[in-house]
């Protein structure tokens, strides 16, 4: 892998930048692999890479309809935080924002990520008792989470100047997440597309899957995509959205629900706030951009929907909420909104499980699954290398639907 450094950036100045190496190849598809990872996105790449670098698993093809970290990845606002409330969430999400935070020199691909903090806006006593008792959760686990005052809230949010003793909401208090963080989403999917290939796993764009097979056995044996059948004893299936579109394909229900999820950004502006704000009683959040824009994200569209743009009540409600509490942010204009689709499970945790279809893997349930990615990756290469859930992962198993064993987690994303 060609080293990125101050030196060969200065070196390749100087021959006006043509002599870069491809940061991932395009080698002609083959008709059999060891593993399979439907989904270039996050957690397809990052699984292909621990595959290849902690289990020596390299003959792997990564399948994409479309193009690498084209898809979810690319669409969200890279918060990245481990403030949740269960036993079995707090340690993953822990191994993630650590990972997060050692990937830049991992991958030698600048992330530019930035341990900002996140700040919790709270306006009622019910919700301050909850992330109270997350607090206490989260100490065990050594994730940070302080309660603050409203002074304290104000003094470190100076454009909240909304919310007093008078109005509809006042709030009443705060917390602060230290260990919270943004980074650059693209810089995630290329990093971990560049350093796999380097290990010979095969990145394969504008390659559909359009269903999975299985052998007689019924274990799964390939996959069907646009260019040809693709044999594989192992196949991870890592779309996002997508999942029950392919894993029914195969016989296999799952319970998840697809549903869209907004986002939008200002133009940029002077630095403002150098937190992430979440407000959950009101349903928003937003951090400001490097570039100054204000990254704003709200609560998902309730219908199911594969929709990738944004309704309009939704973003209605979210700037409703956003102008209560910070009224300064009406002059600014807006640059671009989007959407994207998440797959949902009743209990608001992932599904990382080898499922009833011997060798089919699946990733699917993310609700906010950009800041799993690294743990993600991690943990799932383990399950399908050795055949055994790694200890962090191994209560999002499907089977905990049948059983009525939820990890519920509802309260912990943001919701209306
Ligand atoms: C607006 C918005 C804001 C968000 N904000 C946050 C946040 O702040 N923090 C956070 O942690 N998470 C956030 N998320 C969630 C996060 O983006 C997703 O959970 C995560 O990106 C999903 O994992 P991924 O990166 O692997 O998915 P994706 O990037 O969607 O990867 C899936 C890939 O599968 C491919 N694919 C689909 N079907 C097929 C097929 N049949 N054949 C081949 N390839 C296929 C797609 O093209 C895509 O590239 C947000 C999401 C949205 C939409």
């Amino acid at each position: 892998m060609q080293k990125y450094s101050i030196f060969s950036l200065a070196r390749n100045a100087l021959s006006g930048h043509k002599n870069w190496t491809r940061a991932w190849k395009s080698p002609p598809l083959r008709d059999r692999y060891e593993v399979i990872i439907i989904g270039a996105g996050g957690h397809g790449l990052a699984t292909a890479y621990y595959l290849a670098k902690e289990h020596g698993i390299t003959d792997v093809a990564v399948l994409d309809r479309g193009w690498l970290g084209g898809g979810n990845i690319a669409r969200n606002t890279v918060t990245i935080r481990s403030n949740y409330l269960r036993d079995e969430s707090i340690p993953f999400y822990v191994k993630s924002v650590s990972l997060f935070e050692g990937l830049t020199k991992e991958l030698n691909f600048n992330m530019m990520h930035s341990k900002r903090t996140m700040i919790d806006v709270v306006h009622n006593y019910p919700k301050m008792r909850e992330l109270r008792r997350r607090q206490l959760t989260m100490d065990i686990y050594n994730s940070t989470y302080d309660n603050i005052s409203t002074e304290e809230v104000r003094r470190r949010v100076p454009a909240l100047t909304g919310g007093g003793p008078g109005s509809r909401l006042p709030v009443i208090g705060g917390m602060v997440h230290t260990d919270a963080g943004v980074n650059r989403h693209d810089a995630v999917a290329w990093g971990y597309a560049r350093a796999a290939d380097s290990h010979g796993v095969e990145m394969h764009e504008q390659t559909p899957v359009l269903s999975l097979i299985r052998g007689s056995d019924g274990a799964i044996s390939g996959v069907q995509t646009s260019r040809g059948v693709v044999h594989a004893k192992k196949v991870v299936v890592a779309v996002s959205g997508h999942t029950t579109t392919l894993t029914e394909t195969a016989g296999l229900r799952l319970p998840l629900r697809t549903m869209n999820l907004t986002a939008f950004v200002s133009e940029p502006v002077k630095p403002l706030v150098d937190v992430i704000v979440n407000c959950p009683d009101l349903g928003f959040y937003f951090s400001q951009s490097d570039k100054g824009e204000m990254v704003i994200g709200g609560a998902p569209d309730s219908g199911q929907s594969f929709r990738r743009d944004i309704k309009q009540h939704v973003f209605e409600d979210t700037v409703g909420a956003m102008l209560e509490l910070f009224p300064s942010f009406k002059k600014l204009k807006l640059l671009r909104q989007w959407g994207g689709h998440l797959d949902i499970t009743h209990d608001a945790s992932p599904i990382m499980d080898e499922t009833d279809v011997p060798g089919l893997f699946v990733t699917a349930g993310w609700w906010g699954g950009y800041k799993a990615i690294p743990a993600g990756g991690l943990t799932l290469a383990h399950h399908v290398a050795t055949g055994r859930p790694h200890p962090l992962m191994e209560k999002f198993t499907v089977k905990r639907f049948k059983n009525l064993d939820f990890i519920m987690e509802t309260g912990t994303t943001t919701a209306r």
